[in-house]
């Protein structure tokens, strides 16, 4: 390996890295002949950027540039990058040790983490089980739900109700809940289980209020309610599937139908948890209980992959009458660094201001965002908490539209008809106009190229 990768000492500024050009474009070439990047193709991928260092609100790639973070690197780093306080927990747990195996075992990183968690979720939640990444908690939770309906003697109550444009992960019982049209369906259409699909909520986040858009999923209950273990839901914001903020009282009815209908409830929130919808957790915005809960993502403010899956007693005990075990264990179940980060992260969360923050950015974005409404090519302009969505009318091209973003100093990484900010909640609010600006900008290009 060529050119490390210099850090600088304390308090000094992002330093430009020592790498000639020519080490960059071996480093570069060496990712594009070898390493798979998410979502692109294995032998011809979209290109991709050297990051030498991140810090505050800010990405320093390797040849210099520094660009102002709109992503909060998929919902997770609320923070900001290279937080002292979150590099001093993971410091701190590294002294005393990195891993152990949580079998026949356990640590007080795991053990705070678990009394945090707990005291900030739904008193009917009591237990948690903590996996390695959001995908594994959906699995964890769809286990729960079909082990509960086994131990209570009624095993053909195992299949899912979701919804259209949902998303809950890739891995293979998260992928048979996702969108069956825009998830990957038709790619293991033969391996994976058939789910019931509700139609997607339709009614926007403070539109009002008609039972018409609950009605398929009542349908489906009323039809399918002997078979069906769960209905699984992102609260509020169906994020990857189309980044849609629905209104409340879906949730407040899908409780309902649920619970007349003694079909378990799992929401996840491994996007919408800790504060990015304004609300600690997004089914606060419907004031309801699930029945199990996902989290993930910024869990440990972006630092290390770690998510937890929360249930009630009730199921617990359910599912462990007559001596029955969770069956699931990862190798790296609550890994201590990544407890311990995440237990710094929910203090620093809950020791700042961070409704306010979140506020100041929903506004601001609100704002400043709302002239791309005027652009011929938006279809849609909302924003919810510190999300701010600019939809387009067609999909975007990734090829020109990247590189462009990051010409203007920007890291935003749109898909599909979708560019979209959600910042770190730290973000200044001259950051965030240059975060805003940079959108407005490529918006007018775009129509103007039309
Ligand atoms: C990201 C995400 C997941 C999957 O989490 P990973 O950590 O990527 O496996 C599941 N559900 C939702 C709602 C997500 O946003």
């Amino acid at each position: 390996m060529s050119g490390p990768l210099h850090a600088p000492t304390d308090n000094s500024p992002v330093t430009l890295n020592m790498m000639t050009k020519t080490e960059r474009n071996a480093l570069l070439q060496f990712d594009h002949a070898h390493l798979i990047h998410p979502y692109t193709s294995m032998t011809n991928p979209l290109p991709v950027f050297l990051v030498e260092r991140a810090e505050g609100c800010e990405l320093a790639l390797a040849d210099g540039r520094r660009l102002v973070d709109g992503m909060s690197s998929w919902w997770a780093a609320v923070h900001g990058y290279n937080h002292p306080v979150l590099n001093d927990a993971i410091t701190q747990q590294l002294g005393r040790m990195a891993h152990v195996m949580f079998g026949g075992l356990t640590h007080g990183p795991a053990i705070n983490l678990a009394r945090q968690l707990l005291a900030l979720t739904p008193p009917a939640l009591s237990k948690v089980f903590f996996c390695d990444s959001g995908s594994v908690a959906v699995e964890a939770a769809i286990k729960m739900a079909i082990q509960y309906w086994a131990a209570d003697r009624q095993p053909q109550k195992c299949r899912l109700l979701s919804f259209r444009r949902a998303y809950h992960g890739d891995t293979f019982a998260a992928m048979s809940v996702c969108d069956p049209v825009t998830g990957m369906h038709t790619l293991f259409e033969r391996v994976l289980n058939r789910q019931l699909f509700a139609d997607a909520p339709r009614i926007a986040f403070s539109a009002t209020w008609h039972p018409d858009d609950i009605a398929s999923v009542h349908a489906l209950l009323s039809a399918h309610h002997h078979e069906v273990a769960a209905v699984i839901i992102e609260p509020v914001v169906q994020g990857a599937g189309g980044m849609f903020f629905y209104s409340p009282h879906f949730l407040r009815e899908l409780r309902r139908l649920c619970d007349q209908y003694q079909v378990l409830l799992i929401a996840d929130e491994i996007a919408t948890g800790f504060g990015r919808t304004g609300k600690m957790f997004a089914c606060e915005h419907a004031g309801i209980t699930p029945d199990i809960l996902c989290l993930g993502k910024a869990l440990t403010g972006g630092y290390m992959t770690l998510a937890a899956t929360l249930t009630s007693t009730q199921i617990a005990e359910t599912i462990s009458r007559d001596g029955g075990a969770f069956m699931h264990g990862p190798t790296f179940m609550a890994n201590p660094l990544a407890c311990a980060v995440a237990s710094a992260s929910l203090r620093l969360l809950n020791n700042s201001p961070w409704q306010q923050r979140v506020y100041a950015i929903e506004q601001q974005m609100t704002e400043e965002l709302a002239p791309c409404r005027l652009s011929a090519g938006v279809a849609d302009v909302r924003v919810l908490g510190a999300i701010g969505v600019v939809e387009m009318k067609l999909p975007v091209n990734m090829r020109t539209l990247q590189p462009r973003l990051v010409e203007l100093g920007v890291w935003i990484r749109p898909f599909g008809r979708l560019i979209y900010l959600m910042p770190p909640f730290v973000i200044s609010a001259a950051q965030l106009t240059v975060l805003t600006t940079a959108v407005k900008t490529v918006v007018n290009e775009i129509a103007a190229q039309s």
